[in-house]
């Protein structure tokens, strides 16, 4: 089964020294830990250059694609400063169609002057995509979507869940396939909510790795993780400390994929080309709860570490 790592690089007031770098340890981290047989897919936030120039937009995809990764893109109205065009709520579905394909095409004129070539894929901010943002999509040419997430307690803004005849995997509807990022059953509902998606910072290693051979199993077709550089370090006043947990777990992660027989890297772009589309709704993927109470001791462990 391909694992495919997507990571959200954005920054909401324009200092992606602080937000994206983090002295090494946003970005740069990963790009590290990863290397070039990790390969991911990074979704980065391309209307930023409308407001704050494009140099650093530059240099962020150059620095991606110099190990191999891909970029797509990755959009949030509000940090857009576009003519006769203003944003407050930063919910794209909220825009009508028309709107969100001028934002998506601007993104995509962004990312080309950026020196990304092959702009296929999108990400809305905060998965707040609808039925008008697949038009949209349509429109200019980008064929695959990420726009799903069942995790209620981390993503509530997707329209899309239920759209698409497969739930919680790859599907295609209308010419659009979307790839979302996979949710697992919670051991611990009451805590969680009824499921936990694939995130670095909301999982434990033991209960990712877990969860994705149960995946391979079950026959999904791939396993989409969300991450972004801001999991990865914490901001206090004016000193940026890493956030040792998450990088264990990434470290880990990618150990895990590599080592694992039946698990395989792969970016949006890779699993697409691969994919012969002939999928069935495969069964949910329960938590182990050991694992999960694991995550659950190591998280409170964590945030009082944070307060010393
Ligand atoms: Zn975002």
């Amino acid at each position: 089964m391909d694992v495919i790592l997507s990571v959200d690089v954005e920054t909401y007031d324009g200092d992606y020294e602080r937000d994206v770098y983090a002295c090494g340890h946003g970005l740069p981290f990963i790009l590290d830990t990863c290397g070039a047989d990790a390969p991911a897919t990074h979704y980065v936030e391309a209307l930023g250059a409308t407001r704050w120039g494009g140099e650093w937009l530059r240099r962020i995809c150059a620095d991606i694609q110099s190990v191999g990764h891909e970029v797509q893109l990755h959009v949030h109205p509000v940090v857009a400063k576009i003519e006769g065009f203003e944003d407050h709520e930063d919910v794209l579905h909220h825009r009508d169609q028309e709107t969100q394909r001028m934002l998506l095409a601007e993104g995509i004129v962004q990312l080309n002057k950026a020196g990304v070539e092959n702009v296929t894929s999108f990400r809305a901010g905060d998965l707040a995509a609808s039925e008008e943002t697949l038009a949209a999509m349509k429109d200019v040419g980008l064929s695959v979507s990420s726009n799903r997430d069942l995790d209620q307690k981390s993503s509530i803004r997707s329209q899309l869940n239920d759209f698409f005849p497969i739930r919680n995997d790859v599907s295609e509807r209308d010419g659009t396939i979307d790839v979302p990022v996979h949710a697992c059953k919670s051991p611990y509902p009451f805590l969680d909510r009824e499921y936990r998606h694939l995130e670095i910072s909301a999982m434990g290693l033991s209960e990712m790795c877990d969860a994705l051979v149960k995946m391979e199993q079950a026959g999904y077709a791939c396993a989409c993780i969300l991450t972004h550089p801001g999991e990865f370090f914490r901001k206090r006043a004016e000193r940026i400390q890493p956030i040792r947990k998450n990088q264990r777990r990434l470290k880990g992660l990618v150990n895990f994929v590599q080592r694992h027989d039946r698990l395989e890297w792969a970016t949006m772009t890779t699993f697409i080309e691969e994919d012969r589309g002939d999928h069935a709704q495969p069964a949910p993927v329960h938590l182990n709860p050991v694992y999960s109470a694991m995550r659950v001791g190591e998280q409170i462990f964590d945030r009082v570490l944070a307060r010393l």
